[in-house]
Parts: structure tokens; C-alpha cells; sequence
């Protein structure tokens, strides 16, 4: 295995501000990172990547949460509501029964908003502090909309969040709402969104806070840390895989970076870099079918449909970044059913961890994979599960027990239990 992206060391070019700057992942150009804002290349609109003059260590981890990373991010603190440090729970009898030697599930719902997406708005939100900026802007399936409205708030800025009406989960909605965003229910799907929250961004309506945006890409990097953290201290060794749910690809992306800076600090062997596994629902998988066909580009679905609607994506922006994360860590990509996602959360649910649909494709992924032989028996996974179960909480009654209705006298609640 060779890492391709980890080869060119990093070399402060003159536009670096304190050792940091952006850099073009297609033409290598490079830009100041904190001078005016750019989302892509000013040259070949590929993607921009935050690059460092000195890549930190595991000694110069320090505190709890994502600013423990300070010395792997761009600033030594951000606009903060103490996340990550999120539980990397045991789950003995799922391990037994998918057949894995370890399986450790790391739960992103337990960060402040209920998603991971927290890790990505501290430090997105401390960037549009810096640039000056007064309106935040970001187009969502739910998540990032709750955690923009909650980080925006707290930074004292104005909030527009653009969501595919009728698609998005209540309790992500609710968040948005209370937390002041201004909340446009777009006609059509999430990918639509994008595009014209984009278009407002490059007219300079507001700032960009999709994952589209580097900066957020950074903070999410600290899953990754946090999970090799867990598993150096618990089993002396980091993962053999991580098997992640995959939208628009911002976390497969990030994590794929947090292993490169650690091999480029001489901090993680090539050989041990934990094979990054995807996976998508059957109605929204086309990163699954862009690594099924080794193709270099993922072509867009323009219709997509699934439970899971936290991955309900047809157009993963963050595929230039992704798809060598997974083919250079020998990881796959794979499809599960809704079916499948929904007995997974139920499993999860059967070990008391909430989580909501899209969370548990990561699990329903592993399984499908373990049977067809491509995981082995003797690997240490560990899942991530990105959402809370209270985000989606009609899915979560669909998947649970009806509740039984009774008389209100304890003889007529006790003959209803002997039934
Ligand atoms: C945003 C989100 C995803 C998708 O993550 P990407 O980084 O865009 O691939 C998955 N699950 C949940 C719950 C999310 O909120
Ligand atoms: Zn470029």
C-alpha cells in the first residue's frame, strides 16, 4: 500500500500564515487561508485541502475533546460547546454475533447537538470569526443545519440553513428552529440545496458551511484521532478498520487526512493506517458504485431515496478526497438496504445505544461484509455511528416496540400482562 497524497512534505509556501495555508488537491496552488474566503481553487475549482508547516505528534495532545488536537488544527481554541470525547462503547454480544475479533463503536450522537457534526462547526465557526463574517450558511439533510444554527448562535452570528422539505427529521429540525436559524424549505432534494447555497456563498450572501468548506473537514479529523487514542490505550494497537455511514463524504475524507499527517509525523506505520470502509444506502450509493467500477469520478445520482435520510446524497462533493481514502487504506465501499440499516439499529438499540438510521448503516455495512468473507474474523473494528436516536424519532418508533394501550386501574394493567 502507498499513500500518494503523504509523500509531499510540508513546505510553507509564502502565502502561510503561522505555518498554515490552503492547498489545491488537483493543481497543488496555494493560497492564504484566512485573507479573503475561498471555498475551491481560484484556478481549477478543485478541492482545497488546510495544510500544515509542522504536524503535531500524539505527545502534543493535551485536554479533552476536539481542542485536545489543537497542535493538528488551525487555531489553539474555536467557538466551542465542549465537543467531542465521544464514548467508544463496547458491545460485546454484537461483536460476537457479527464475528469480528473486536468491534468498538465510536457514537458520535453524544456530542452537544447529537452528531458529529459539532467537530466540524468549532473550528468551521472560529474561521468565519477570523474572516469577519456575519451570516453563516450551509445546505443540510439535518444535522449540519442543527450544529450551524447551535455553533452560529453561540459566535454571536446569523444563521440560513436550506433543507429539502419534507426530508428532513424532526428533532434536527426542531434544533435549527430553536436556535435562531432562518430555515428555507427548499423544493427538492439536498443536493439541489447545494447548489444554490453555493451560488449564494460565491455571491458573498453568507459563508459556507458545508463540508464542502476545508475548514470543517479539520475539526472532523479528531474522530479519527480519538478512535486511535481509544484503541492505542485499550489495546496497544489502533484498528484494523473503520466502517463509517458516507453522505457527501466529509468524514471518510477527514479521517483519510488525520492518518496522512500521522504518517508524514512519523507518528503511524503506512502498514497500520485502519482500512477505510464506506457505506451508503442501496437508493444513494454513488461512491459505491464509483469503487465497484474503480472509476476515478463519482457521477451524480439525480434520484435518491432511503430511510436513512442523513444519506440521502446523490452528489458527495467530498469524492476527490474520499475515494483515494479508501482505495489507498485497501478499504471498500458498500450498499446495505433499508431493511438492513433498520435491524442494525435495532441491534444497536439491543446494546442500549441510540442511534438514528443513518448511524446504523456503519453496522448494517460491517455485517454485510462479514458474511461475504471481505471482513475477516480476526479483524479489531471499530463503527461510527454519526447521529443520535432522539434526531429521528419517528424512525425510531417504526423500528421499536407499539405501545399497548391499558385501563387505568392496576387489575386491568395486570391482566393486560398476563396476556
Ligand atoms: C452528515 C451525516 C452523515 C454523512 O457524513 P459525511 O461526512 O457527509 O459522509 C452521516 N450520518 C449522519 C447522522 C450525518 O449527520
Ligand atoms: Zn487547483
Amino acid at each position: 500500500m502507498s499513500l500518494s497524497l503523504s509523500t509531499n512534505q510540508p513546505r510553507a509556501p509564502d502565502n502561510a500564515d503561522d505555518g498554515v495555508w490552503l492547498e489545491c488537491i488537483d493543481c497543488g496552488d496555494t493560497f492564504a487561508p484566512f485573507e479573503d474566503v475561498r471555498y475551491t481553487c481560484d484556478d481549477c475549482d478543485g478541492l482545497l485541502e488546510v495544510r500544515y508547516a509542522d504536524l503535531p505528534t500524539f505527545d502534543d495532545f493535551e485536554g479533552q475533546g476536539v481542542w485536545r488536537y489543537a497542535a493538528a488544527l488551525p487555531f489553539d481554541a474555536g467557538v466551542s460547546i465542549q465537543e467531542g470525547a465521544t464514548p467508544l462503547y463496547e458491545v460485546p454480544r454484537l461483536e460476537d454475533d457479527i464475528g469480528v475479533e473486536t468491534l468498538r463503536i465510536k457514537h458520535e450522537g453524544m456530542n452537544p447537538t447529537g452528531s458529529f457534526k459539532d467537530r466540524g462547526m468549532t473550528v468551521g465557526v472560529r474561521v468565519a470569526a477570523e474572516l469577519g463574517v456575519d451570516r453563516l450558511a450551509c445546505a443540510s439533510t439535518g444535522n449540519t443545519s442543527a450544529a450551524l444554527a447551535a455553533y452560529g448562535s453561540r459566535g454571536g452570528m446569523e444563521t440560513l440553513v436550506l433543507l429539502p422539505a419534507g426530508k428532513v427529521a424532526a428533532g434536527k429540525i426542531a434544533q435549527a428552529s430553536l436556535h435562531g436559524a432562518r430555515i428555507l424549505e427548499v423544493d427538492g432534494n439536498f443536493d439541489a440545496c447545494l447548489d444554490i447555497v453555493q451560488e449564494l456563498a460565491a455571491g458573498g450572501e453568507a459563508y459556507l458551511l458545508n463540508s464542502l468548506n476545508p475548514f470543517r473537514l479539520e475539526g472532523q479529523k479528531t474522530i479519527g484521532l480519538e478512535i486511535l487514542e481509544g484503541f492505542l490505550a485499550d489495546y496497544d494497537a489502533v484498528p484494523d478498520r473503520i466502517v463509517l455511514p458516507v453522505g457527501n463524504a466529509g468524514n471518510t475524507s477527514a479521517l483519510y487526512k488525520a492518518f496522512r499527517e500521522l504518517v508524514q509525523a512519523g507518528e503511524l506505520a503506512e502498514g497500520d493506517v485502519p482500512k477505510l470502509t464506506g457505506v451508503q444506502a442501496e437508493g444513494a450509493a454513488p461512491m459505491v458504485e464509483a469503487i465497484e467500477n474503480g472509476a476515478d469520478e463519482v457521477q451524480r445520482w439525480d434520484d435518491v431515496e432511503t430511510r436513512a435520510t442523513a444519506i440521502r446524497i446523490g452528489n458527495p462533493v467530498n469524492a476527490p478526497k474520499a475515494l483515494p481514502g479508501i482505495r489507498e487504506t485497501g478499504g471498500t465501499a458498500v450498499a446495505v438496504s433499508d431493511e438492513a440499516i433498520t435491524d442494525a439499529q435495532r441491534d444497536l438499540a439491543g446494546e442500549g445505544i441510540g442511534v438514528e438510521p443513518a448511524s446504523a448503516a456503519s453496522v448494517a455495512g460491517l455485517r454485510k461484509l462479514r458474511s461475504e468473507g471481505i471482513v475477516d474474523d480476526d479483524e479489531r473494528v471499530a463503527c461510527l455511528t454519526t447521529g443520535h436516536l432522539l434526531k429521528d424519532p419517528d424512525a425510531a418508533a417504526a423500528a421499536g416496540r407499539e405501545p399497548e394501550p391499558v385501563s387505568a386501574d392496576t387489575a386491568g394493567v395486570l391482566e393486560h400482562l398476563q396476556n
